[in-house]
């Protein structure tokens, strides 16, 4: 599933690309999958920028947005010819876009500046770029909850663009137990979570994401990631620190990988 580091190298290949084109044509294929809204884009509208929080993508115009979000295989291709998977066709000036999502996870909405700003609202800090206030809302935030620290970090409301596999890694790295309460944590360990949580994220996207065996993410133009060639834990057998085994375990249905030497259950 595109996670932080994926929507952010599509974010950054679309950009490069699109920028200051027109809109010429929006075109949703697939009604039946209500996935989308019935709000239209101005057609003719110039596209000022494309900005992201957590994992979805907002393409900016000066009236209105169109956020993107992938879900588990959506993909954004540019210049590519549609297939029996593309539910949406936003055409530009010169460059032709499509959006393909072959388990319907993903969607694409027209909003107006007010219901963008309640879609942002909604949504917790971007992990890529964590002020010194936001980090103190998270902590603060944590201390009421009683999830476990894995949970509270997939939950987009507390903090947004971390899914599981780069989950897995930032506590991994942090020496953390996917299960440790999250009220108990100590600043301490705050400190290494969100330490990790930037290096994770940034040699990911700088790897232009993370393709996995079954090849379902890719850049617009095509390209895979590199990153699961730099992935620590995640579908591992053994420990990098430590040689242990890796356990697999199942926190919430989400695959999870720990050492059980390295990352002990404290709390
Ligand atoms: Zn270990």
């Amino acid at each position: 599933m595109p996670e932080l580091p994926e929507v952010e190298s599509v974010r950054k290949s679309l950009t490069s690309a699109l920028i200051g084109q027109k809109l010429i044509k929006f075109k949703i294929l697939d009604k039946r999958i209500g996935r989308f809204n019935s709000r239209t884009p101005v057609l003719g509208s110039k596209l000022i920028s494309i900005n992201r929080k957590g994992k979805v993508i907002f393409l900016d115009f000066l009236s209105f947005s169109i956020a993107i979000h992938l879900g588990m295989t959506g993909r954004v291709m540019l210049n590519a010819k549609p297939n029996k998977f593309t539910h949406v066709i936003l055409d530009f000036e010169k460059d032709k876009v499509n959006y393909q999502d072959v388990r319907k996870f993903g969607f694409i909405k027209v909003v107006n500046k007010i219901e963008l700003k309640q879609y942002l609202l909604n949504l917790g800090p971007d992990s890529l770029n964590l002020k010194y206030l936001e980090k103190l809302e998270i902590i603060e935030n944590s201390k009421r909850k009683k999830q476990n620290i894995k949970k509270f970090l997939l939950d987009q409301k507390n903090i947004s663009g971390i899914g599981n596999i780069y989950c897995n890694e930032i506590l991994y790295l942090s020496k953390i137990h996917p299960d440790t309460k999250v009220s108990n944590m100590s600043e301490n360990e705050w400190k290494l979570i969100f330490n990790n949580i930037k290096k994770v994220l940034n040699s990911a996207i700088k790897n232009n994401g993370t393709t996995l065996e079954d090849l379902s993410y890719f850049l617009p133009n095509g390209e895979y990631g590199k990153n699961q060639n730099f992935l620590k834990i995640y579908q591992k057998d053994k420990c990098n620190f430590c040689k242990s085994k890796v356990d697999k375990i199942y926190i919430d249905k989400r695959a999870t990988y720990i050492c059980g030497k390295c990352q002990k259950l404290i709390n």
